[in-house]
């Protein structure tokens, strides 16, 4: 699939510039530890070289405005509904300080960052869940967000780009972290019948409630390459099949084998091959 579209308008990622440089050029340059390969790195190294490790290759993980200010335009990008912040209602031993730690490392109100902006001049809208913070579980916030960007998108007729990672429901909210997956799906369905386009992109990790629900609800499916992509753990899923589970098991690769994910594509190749993507589709449509 990926061959497919890589040539499409591959001059046009040049002429439309990110906000990589003024990324940079407010991040402290930290000295970050490969987990492949021991190699130190300052950061502003990595984010020159699409957070991949120069030495092995390895992907680190991407932060929810990083994340962003590398795919979209420069200055094309309007964060939305940043106000939404997760309580303690449930007043679960040891939430509120998890919530405060996170907030405090990470800078954010919660697990997702959404909003609009434009690639290679097309517009979208977008959600990018954020690993650091509690590991993006699945809470009220995160499913409001997620469902308000959706709602968003189908009243101004946009396509929404997913970026997915999160470690599963957030238990601290009990039963209303698993009704995020009845609600965001409410909101995929409505867009897309609608006719507009979703494509999410599964990244390490995407596992629990989010692969059950709208990580896989995409029109087009796209995996980072070696991305841990699952619903249970994998020794769950053994003993409870009591099945010998392959060595690439609850990997982006098994996914594409078993026809779960529609492409992998590398990080250096992502921006253009969702431009090719959004310039395909934009006379309106979803894929499927
Ligand atoms: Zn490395």
């Amino acid at each position: 699939m990926a061959n497919v579209f890589t040539s499409f308008i591959k001059n046009l990622t040049g002429q439309h510039p990110t906000d990589i440089d003024s990324l940079i050029k407010h991040t402290e340059n930290t000295q970050l530890v490969c987990k492949g390969c021991n190699g130190e790195f300052g950061k502003h190294q990595l984010l020159k070289s699409n957070m991949i490790c120069p030495k092995c290759g390895k992907y680190f993980r991407m932060g929810g405005k990083e994340r962003v200010k590398w795919l979209a335009d420069r200055k094309s990008c309007e964060f939305m509904f940043d106000d939404f912040e997760s309580r303690d209602f449930l007043d679960f031993p040891g939430y509120s300080d998890k919530l405060e730690k996170s907030r405090k490392s990470t800078g954010e109100k919660d697990a997702v960052v959404v909003g609009t902006a434009k690639l290679c001049g097309n517009p979208f809208a977008f959600f990018v869940m954020d690993s650091r913070f509690m590991m993006a579980s699945m809470g009220s916030v995160l499913g409001e967000k997620i469902t308000s960007i959706f709602e968003y998108a189908e009243k101004n007729n946009l396509p929404v780009i997913g970026f997915t990672a999160s470690g599963g429901a957030r238990m601290q909210e009990g039963i209303i972290s698993l009704m995020q997956m009845a609600k965001v799906s409410g909101a995929v369905k409505r867009h897309s019948t609608a006719g507009n386009l979703y494509i999410t992109v599964l990244t390490d990790p995407t596992t629990g409630g989010c692969t059950a629900s709208f990580a896989m609800q995409g029109d087009i499916i796209i995996a980072e390459p070696k991305a841990l992509v699952g619903f249970a753990g994998r020794r769950v899923v053994e003993q409870t099949t009591k099945a010998k589970l392959p060595d690439n098991f609850q990997s982006a690769e098994f996914l594409l084998e078993c026809g779960f994910a529609d492409a992998i594509i590398p990080r250096e190749k992502l921006r253009e091959s969702l431009a090719d993507l959004l310039e395909i589709h934009k006379a309106g449509g979803a894929a499927v």
